[in-house]
């Protein structure tokens, strides 16, 4: 390599570095600036609900089933008129999600029948101990929406409420 060409190297260097002096910084200001994330993107789960308050979930286990890495727990029980949590005969009685197994792949949300785990877009999980990465279904669960009745809700005797809510079945 000839001297032209080593100055030449150190030149083209500088530039490299001054050029990119000019350019905007690309630093964001976490926490006090946030930046938007994809509308795909898989960030902490929420558990749904209908409009009328009561949970999309019905403790089918699908979700557990269809997890990779087994971060899902779910105990079932069942609904009554009395107390109903939500449409269809069960509900989930225990929801359970182990966020440190979780990778974020989205296959519970996938395999939910009812739409009712979804993955949105919180990306704040940082813990100081790991019994706080167990999000319980209480942690899970939307508020009821403006309108809509708390659950457990007292349901009219007589009329089947399907697990999917497309129609209300009277029972003759
Ligand atoms: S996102 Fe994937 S790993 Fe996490 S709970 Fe759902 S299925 Fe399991
Ligand atoms: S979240 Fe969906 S798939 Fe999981 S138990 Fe509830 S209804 Fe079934």
């Amino acid at each position: 390599m000839s001297v032209f060409e080593d100055i030449s190297a150190i030149f083209k260097g500088y530039w490299t570095t001054f050029s990119q002096m000019l350019e905007k910084p690309v630093t964001i200001q976490y926490p006090e600036q946030r930046r938007e994330v994809r509308p795909r993107f898989r960030g902490r789960h929420v558990l749904k609900r209908y409009d009328n308050g009561l949970e999309r979930c019905i403790g089918c286990a699908l979700c557990a089933a269809a997890c990779p890495s087994q971060a899902i727990f779910v105990e079932a029980a069942e609904n009554t008129d009395e107390e109903r949590y939500s449409p269809g005969e069960r509900y989930a009685r225990v929801y359970e999600i182990n966020m440190s197994r979780c990778i974020f792949c989205g296959y519970c949300a996938d395999a939910c029948p009812t739409q009712a785990i979804v993955l949105e877009h919180d990306y704040e999980l940082a813990f100081t101990d790991r019994r706080q990465m167990i999000f319980t279904k209480e942690m899970l669960l939307d508020p009821v929406p403006p309108g809509g009745q708390p659950t457990p809700q007292r349901t009219p005797g007589g009329v089947d409420l399907p697990a999917v809510p497309q129609a209300v079945v009277k029972r003759p």
